[in-house]
Parts: structure tokens; sequence; C-alpha cells
């Protein structure tokens, strides 16, 4: 039968204003969550987190782990739904669990996000989860190095994470059981400030879990403490049925209790990411906000802005044209601006042959107006200087009333072959403002 002693210890740092970190050891369950989120949200994420992890570990297995992270992702999401204080919070889950009957015991391993699972065995400190974290995948693909990672400027960056989506993929990883085996859960805050072989250093040198658990933050804090650290250490005892003497801690659940408030930025939702201060920048509280997505949101913007300009340059003239006979006042750029198209805002009872044909060309090309009512006074004016030029030549004041043709779409103004001969007999007299137009400026 396998025991398992374990200690733990969990610091603020030396720059957060608050600690968003929050562990459990609950033997045989163990988990580190490193919570992100505005206006406190990130400690109700990680504490959320783990307390369901708790509750919901109740089958002993590997995919009874799953499930419980599973479980833990739908609390913390279903609970940042409910209060728009919270919405987009996260958590990274690292948990460990000895699973199985006695005799054919294993341990699991879940893990989502950044936080880390790092085993001791026979002197080989290796970490055994994966991150999910943007460097994370570039150095598993071998496009970066670790040393490089360490200092990327968006190392930061979270591929995955607890509570942002209803479901979540979670790593599950099953490793035997091995007597003297260290294991070390711990979030970012370790891995950031110490090397793995100065942590490989500490957990050999430290006998007592706890000890090693304290020197490792303790060492973390000397070397920067730019972010909240915690560490779970435990070790596989072999104890053939007797526990150690004060060894272990009655498998009580424990999270931390820390800090309360601070926060300055607003939680986000959508794709996700987090920023964490760089080793070197001033303090900040992590934030959620993804620089990423500002990037985009801003070039969507400015998409947006350009095509509201483009609009609004589409939109905001007027021009007369000729459709079929008649002058029509159009709203739009002659033959359109992108897919902008010209529509008829006004249709004008004068017709081609209402007007002098020196203006045809100009009328077939869209004449442009600043406003609606310009347009209707240039039509007015056409006309008039038609009729004055008309009695000046005594041409015969036969009137023929036009009917305007029924209302339809007119997809464009070009294309209408107009009269090129000078009519003598076709004169409308009605104003030239008739009917409503059609559509209403953007
Ligand atoms: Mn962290």
């Amino acid at each position: 039968m396998t025991a398992l002693r374990f200690g733990s210890a969990t610091d603020i740092g030396l720059v957060r204003t608050n600690n968003e970190d929050r562990y459990l050891v609950a033997s045989p369950l163990f988990a580190v969550a490193d919570g992100m989120g505005g206006h406190a949200a990130g400690e109700v994420a990680s504490a959320t987190a783990v307390e369901t992890l708790k509750k919901a570990f109740t089958d002993r297995t590997p995919t009874g782990l799953a499930a419980a992270a599973r479980a833990a992702n739908r609390a913390v999401w279903d609970e940042a739904q409910a209060s728009p204080d919270l919405r987009g919070m996260g958590t990274t889950l690292v948990a460990l669990a000895l699973v199985g009957e006695p005799g054919h015991e294993q341990l699991a391993v879940a893990n989502v996000g950044d936080s880390r699972l790092y085993r001791l065995h026979q002197g080989e400190f290796v970490q055994l989860t994966s991150d999910h974290s943007l460097v994370g995948q570039l150095v598993a693909s071998g496009a970066l190095t670790p040393e490089e990672a360490e200092v990327h400027p968006r190392r930061n960056v979270l591929t995955r994470a607890l509570g942002v989506d209803p479901d979540v993929d979670v790593d599950l990883v099953t490793v035997e059981v091995a007597e003297g085996d260290r294991y070390l859960l711990c979030s970012d805050g370790l891995p950031r400030e110490l090397a793995d072989d100065q942590m490989a250093s500490v957990l050999r040198r430290l006998a007592d879990p706890d000890e090693a658990a304290r020197e490792l933050v303790d060492r973390a804090r000397e070397h920067g403490g730019n972010d909240n650290v915690t560490v779970v250490v435990i070790d596989v005892v072999d104890t053939d049925g007797a526990a150690p003497v004060g060894l272990d801690k009655g498998g009580e659940a424990s999270t931390t209790a820390l800090d309360t408030e601070d926060l300055t930025e607003p939680p986000r939702a959508g794709w996700w990411a987090r920023l964490r201060a760089r080793r070197s920048g001033p303090p900040t509280t992590r934030m959620i906000t993804p620089r990423v997505i500002a990037f985009f949101v801003l070039l969507i913007a400015l998409v947006a802005i350009a095509i509201g300009g483009i609009a609004y340059y589409a939109r905001q003239s007027y021009f007369v044209g000729i459709h079929g006979k008649h002058l029509v006042i159009f709203q739009g750029r002659p033959g359109g601006v992108l897919w902008f198209q010209p529509t008829v805002a006004e249709r004008s009872p004068v017709t081609t042959t209402g007007v002098l044909p020196v203006h045809l060309s100009e009328l077939r090309a869209g004449k442009v107006e600043t406003s609606l009512g310009a347009a209707r006074e240039y039509v007015a004016n056409l006309h008039h200087e038609y009729e004055a030029a008309r009695s000046a030549d005594t041409v015969p004041a036969t009137t023929v009333p036009t009917t305007a043709p029924p209302a339809t779409t007119i997809p464009s103004v070009t294309g209408v072959p107009a009269s090129t001969t000078l009519p003598t007999v076709a004169v409308t007299t009605a104003p030239s403002r008739s009917t409503a137009p059609t559509t209403a400026p953007r």
C-alpha cells in the first residue's frame, strides 16, 4: 500500500498585490491553480476550481480525475457567466492523485494551463506536464529553446485555461508509483524565478517536503518574486500499512485564503490569454487583458473606420443622371464606390427633351451635387434654361405632359442611351420635386 507525505507553501511574491494562486492538499488528491481575471476574479476562479475538483473527485480513477477537472472548469465557467464582475476569469489547474485499488495504484495527472508538475525520479528531475501557453507550444514544436521561452515577450499568453469555455480539453497522464519518487506541483511563479537545476537541488537537499516547499518559495522571492509562488511537494512512501509518524497531515483539504482585493484590469471574454509583468517590468497585477486580442480589435476598428469613411463618401452626395427619358436624382456617387451603389432619391418629371442637349453628356456621366436640394435646384435650373431658350426661339408652346414610368429600382445610371437630337415639342412644366426620396441617408 502506498502512502504519500507532502508539504506546501505559497507566497504572494514581492510585486503582486494579491495572491491568485490556490492549492489543494487533500491526500490522495493534490492540486495547484493559478487564477486570473480582474476585480479579484482570479482568486475566485482558482478557489472555485480547487474546491470543485475536491468535491467532484469521487471516482478514484484517471478518468475520474479528468472528469473532476472538467467539473471544475464548468463551475468556474458558470460562475463567470453569472456575474459581470467575474466574466472572463480563468485559472490554470494541475492536479495529482493516487488512483486505483491498493496494490494496483497509479498516479494520475490532470493539467490545463501552465502550472506544472515535475518528478524527481532516481535523481532525475523532469517536467511531466506540457505548458498550454504560446511559448510552451513553440518549445514543444522545436521553434524555441526553453531558454528562449524564458525571456520571450509573449511567454505569458495561455492557450488553454479553466473557466473560459463551457468545456475544456484536459491533459491526462498516468505515472507508475515508485517509492522514493518526489513530485513537485507549482504555479508558474516558481519556474519563472528558478531554473530546473536550482529547483532540483533544493528537492534533493531537503528531505522534509514542507521544508522543501518553503525553501523553494523563499528562493523564488529572493530571485525577484515577480509573481505569486505556490509549491506542493509530494513524496511517495511505501509504508507497508504503517503511517509514518508526524508526516501525514490528516488528508484535510486546505486552500490558501490569502489577500483580499485589488485589481486593475477588467476581465475580458473571448479568445483568451493573460499577461504577466515582465521580469524587469514595473510591478503590475497580473492581467487577463489579451494584448493580442487588443491588437486585432484595434485592427478591426481601423478597418471599420475606413469602411465607414468610404461609405460616407459613397453615400453623402447626390447626383443628377438619366434613367429612361427622365432626369433622376441619385444618392451616392456616379458608378458607385466599391459595393456602395447609388440609389434613386427622387425622380424628376423633367425628361431629357426638357433640357438643352448641351447638358446631356454631363447628365449621362452624372452631375454631382452636394445635397438633395442642390440637385433639385440644378434640375429646375436646367428646365428653366430650356424654357427660356424655347420661348426665345418661339418654339410652339405645345405642352406634352409626360407621365413618369413606374418606380423601379435602378441599378446604375449608365447605359441608358439618351436621345441626341433636340426635340422641339416635348416640354414639361411640372416642378422637379414630386416624389419622396426612396432611400434615407445612412
Ligand atoms: Mn502565476
